[in-house]
This record gives C-alpha cells, sequence and structure tokens, in this order.
C-alpha cells in the first residue's frame, strides 16, 4: 500500500477501505509516514469527507494507537461523560459525584484547560493536597473503594490523534467535522467506560459556534460510540453564556459545592441535572425521568456533596475547604465593573469573557503556563438581565494587578446592551441518542 495513492483516493472522493484507514493511522503513529503526506490527507478528507464507516474506522484505529485503560475489572457499569469545552463548564465536579452517589462507575480522566475554556484538573488542583496524578494502582483502588476517581490523563492514549490535531492545529484543518468527532472519540474509547455521555456546547463559547454544526458533531460522535458498542448520548447545550455565575478555578469549585449543597445557579443545575440523568439512564437502563427526580434526591439529601467530600480526601486533598467555603484562598486584587448604561444585556461574547478569565491569570495561553487557582471572574448580571446604571456587572479576581485594567476593559466590551428584552435563554437545545 502506498500513502500517495490513499491521498489521491480521498482527493478523488473516493471512499477508502478499512485497510487503508489502517494503514495511515499505523504510518503516522510509527512515524512511518512524513508529515508532508499526512497533511495533504488531512487536507483532502477536509474537503471530500468521510462517511460514518471511514470515521468509524479513523477513530478505532487512533484509539488502538497507544495505551488503552482496561475498565473491566472494576465491579459495575462504568460511564464517562465528555464536554467539548466552554467558560464556567465546572459540569464534571457536580454530575461525577451525582452519578457515583446513585451507583454508576466514574472513573474519569480529565484534561486542562488551554485557551478561553477551562479544565477539570487545574479546578481540582485549587483543593489544597488534591492530587490528579495517579499511579494506575492508586486510580483503580480509588474507584474500586468509593466507586469515583477523577484524575489527568496518563500513558500514551491515542497518540495518532496527539500527532494529528498538532498537524490540523498548523494546516487550518481543524474545524472538519469528521475529523473532530474522531479527534475526541477516540481518546473516550481508549479510556475505557461501557457508556459515554457527551455535552457538546454550541454558541459564542464553544468549539462550535451554530447549532447546526453542533448538531452535525453531536449526532456523528453518537454514531461512532454506538458503532463501537459503547451507548453513547449527546445534549446539545448553550454556551453563547458562561455557565453559571463563577470563571476561574477555585471560584468554580465553591460554586460546584454550592450546586451539591442546593443551591446552584438555574442553568448550571439544570445541564448538570440533566448530564447526570442521561448517564443514570445509561446505567440503569431506567428512563431519564426517573433519574431526574433520583438526581434531585441526591442533591437534597447531600449524598451527592458527601461523594465529592469522599473523592477529595481520597486523592489527598483538603475536605476542609468544601465543608467551608470561605476557607478557598483569596485573590490579592479584587475589582467590581459597573454598567456604564441602563438597559437589558441583549448579548455577551463568552469567549471573550473566558479571554478576560485568562489573561486575570485563570488560565494559560500556552501549555507551560502556570495559573492562578485564585483567579477569575464572579459574573453579577446576564444575558437576559435587567441592569441599572452603576450597578455592578461582574466582580474579577487576581493577584496581578496589572492585569485588572485590560480584562475590565475587555469584558466591558464583551457586553451588548440593548432597550429591550431579549428572549430567554434555552439552557439544553437537543438530546441526540
Ligand atoms: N477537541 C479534540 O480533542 N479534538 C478536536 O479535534 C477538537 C477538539
Amino acid at each position: 500500500m502506498r500513502m500517495y495513492d490513499i491521498i489521491l483516493k480521498k482527493r478523488n472522493k473516493e471512499t477508502l477501505s478499512t485497510e487503508e484507514i489502517n494503514f495511515f493511522v499505523k504510518g503516522v503513529t510509527d512515524s512511518s509516514i512524513p508529515d508532508y503526506q499526512i497533511s495533504a490527507f488531512l487536507m483532502a478528507i477536509y474537503f471530500s469527507g468521510l462517511d460514518n464507516r471511514e470515521t468509524t474506522d479513523l477513530t478505532l484505529a487512533m484509539a488502538q494507537s497507544g495505551d488503552t485503560v482496561d475498565l473491566s475489572s472494576l465491579s459495575g457499569i462504568t460511564v464517562d461523560k465528555h464536554s467539548t469545552g466552554g467558560v464556567g463548564d465546572k459540569t464534571t465536579l457536580i454530575v461525577a459525584p451525582i452519578v457515583a452517589s446513585l451507583g454508576g462507575v466514574i472513573a474519569k480522566m480529565s484534561g486542562r484547560g488551554l485557551g478561553h475554556t477551562g479544565g477539570t484538573v487545574d479546578k481540582l488542583e485549587s483543593i489544597k493536597g488534591f492530587k490528579t496524578e495517579l499511579s494506575k494502582e492508586q486510580f483503580f483502588d480509588t474507584v474500586n473503594n468509593i466507586g469515583i476517581c477523577v484524575a489527568g490523563q496518563s500513558g500514551n492514549l491515542a497518540p495518532a490523534d496527539k500527532k494529528l490535531y498538532a498537524l490540523r492545529d498548523v494546516t487550518a484543518t481543524v474545524d472538519n467535522i469528521p475529523l473532530i468527532a474522531s479527534s475526541i472519540m477516540s481518546k473516550k474509547l481508549a479510556a475505557g467506560s461501557q457508556k459515554i455521555v457527551l455535552d457538546v456546547k454550541t454558541g459564542s463559547g464553544a468549539f462550535m459556534d451554530s447549532l447546526e454544526k453542533s448538531r452535525l458533531l453531536a449526532h456523528k460522535m453518537v454514531e461512532i460510540g454506538n458503532n463501537a458498542n459503547r451507548q453513547t448520548v449527546a445534549l446539545i447545550t448553550n454556551m453563547d453564556i458562561p455557565l453559571g455565575n463563577a470563571v476561574g478555578n477555585s471560584l468554580e469549585v465553591v460554586e460546584a459545592v454550592n450546586t451539591l449543597n442546593g443551591n446552584g445557579p438555574d442553568d448550571l443545575l439544570t445541564v448538570c441535572t440533566e448530564l447526570s440523568a442521561c448517564m443514570l439512564s445509561l446505567v440503569k437502563g431506567t428512563t431519564v425521568e426517573q433519574c431526574r427526580d433520583d438526581v434531585l434526591k441526591a442533591i437534597e439529601n447531600k449524598s451527592a456533596l458527601n461523594k465529592f467530600i469522599e473523592m477529595v480526601e481520597a486523592q489527598g486533598g483538603d475536605s476542609a475547604c468544601i465543608k467551608d467555603v470561605t476557607l478557598f484562598e483569596k485573590a490579592k486584587y479584587v475589582c467590581d465593573i459597573t454598567s456604564p448604561y441602563d438597559g437589558y444585556i441583549s448579548k455577551m461574547d463568552t469567549k471573550e469573557i473566558g479571554i478576560c478569565a485568562m489573561i486575570l491569570g485563570a488560565g494559560r495561553e500556552t501549555k507551560a503556563q502556570k495559573i492562578d487557582h485564585s483567579a477569575g471572574i464572579y459574573i453579577h448580571k446576564k444575558t437576559g438581565d435587567l441592569v441599572k446604571k452603576g450597578e455592578k456587572l461582574a466582580t474579577l479576581y487576581t493577584n496581578d494587578e496589572s492585569k485588572a485594567d485590560i480584562a475590565q476593559k475587555r469584558y466591558l466590551s464583551s457586553i451588548t446592551f440593548d432597550n429591550t428584552q431579549p428572549p430567554k435563554p434555552v439552557y439544553i437545545y437537543e438530546i441526540i441518542k
């Protein structure tokens, strides 16, 4: 087989065989195919597409290109959740303990934040002592003992995807549905859970800014998961507005704990309830409606919060700050942004708000950058809210005073005001089974 012929075939819009796709992924993994041919092939896919069978083949080959996590020794049904990323997305911190408290097994690997989106590992590391780098034994022991563990990615999961993603990044081939779907799903399949719930974010703070593209991506990923014998469900959720009110690591942990205590903001609670109910429904084989009731009870009777505390303690974290969130370290500089107008907030550029949090120290522009766990933004007013001139829109937190001014200007220019009230935002657009 020759890579030249495979590129030509795809350039001419022909369908590739499983063997040809496997040949390509093997060549990417062992570096026998040069970067210029890989790049040319990615561009051919970009213009000619991949059908469902080809996309599943690509995903499976990438999932098998490195280590795969075998969770079969765990008793119970393992269920994973993946978000395509957004601003203020702390759902894993809430959903994982809810589902574990109701009998789902959570053996989850999460990532760090990059650019305007946050990452679960960074959020968890804002809890003093919390360890996300665990040995395989520690990871399995924790799940066996308490039914939940959320750790950083270890091992060499889907190395072919890692290389392809780096090349896509520099060849303008990132925004292609089959390539995105296979990239995300290869890592989910390699991570081993039997059931998967995907939170596909849509809007100005998301990777996919239109509902139409998000729907295509969600359908593609559900199809891949089901083809790979992992029952998969996707929710399409709103990321045109930050989720909840807190953006930034320890601020988000506090909001997650408040939500587990029954005091969460409406949008965050709604999305977390639905994600948890969908996960539980896959685990138990009961209806989402039944599971929704169980989820709300687990919040009400504090069993989900107690499961979170158990996880924090099992992973070396100081649970005192979960029991009393005022113990989280505070940023040195706190400044309020006030409204320059009377009127309704009609739009928030959510990516810009994520970038403001990053400027304040909550995120990193490059992988090597250190983050400031106490930095971030607390949003007081969101899209649809009526504000008066001089009223507080948001509070900024940082340890680097020099960053506050630019973040404040960018935050204000990310908000659009109007005299008429915009329609009430939708939190969940669709559920795809
Ligand atoms: N996230 C991924 O893991 N892969 C993509 O292609 C896009 C987003």
